[in-house]
């Protein structure tokens, strides 16, 4: 076995793998979802080749299970990464993502004019919105929309 396929198929005991991540993503989930604040192990493979992308990330993070809210705010990044939920080195679930219908507390609003800037009790708050397969979002309180890698970007 070659040392590269060894990275990408290394087993972990226990915890989340999630794959397919469009290269260049795996650094904002990794913030989404505040992984380097904890100090549980995580490995990350960058440009990894892909079959079905050319190239993707993957994150493996031993002791965690994410959640399904978590699997849904991940769709927004890399709607189709597979999320597979591993204990005693198997794969015992594996989590379906799907949008969410909103999304709190995440993302600043990208526009600067925005109360969410000015008044600390608000908190961002967007409505999903796909529009033919194209994502934006919708701030509450400015009420404009985004290009979901505008807001993803912001995060
Ligand atoms: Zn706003």
């Amino acid at each position: 076995m070659t040392m590269k396929s060894q990275l990408q198929v290394e087993a972990i005991r226990q915890g989340t793998v999630i794959d397919h991540i469009p290269a260049g993503q795996a650094l904002n989930i990794l913030k989404l979802f505040h992984f380097l604040d904890t100090k549980d192990r995580i490995t990350v493979g960058f440009n990894l080749p892909s079959k079905a992308f050319g190239h993707k990330d993957i994150i493996k993070v031993e002791n965690v299970s994410i959640t399904e809210e978590q699997s849904n705010q991940l769709a927004l990044f890399a709607p189709k990464a597979t999320v597979n939920i591993i204990d005693d080195f198997k794969v015992v679930k594996k989590r379906q993502l799907s949008l969410p219908e909103r999304i709190t507390n995440v993302f600043k609003c990208p526009n600067s004019n925005c109360i969410t800037h000015y008044e600390p009790v608000a908190i961002s708050n967007f409505k999903i919105i796909n529009n033919n397969g194209k994502i934006q979002l919708k701030c509450k309180y400015c009420e404009k929309v985004f290009d979901r890698e505008i807001v993803t970007n912001n995060i």
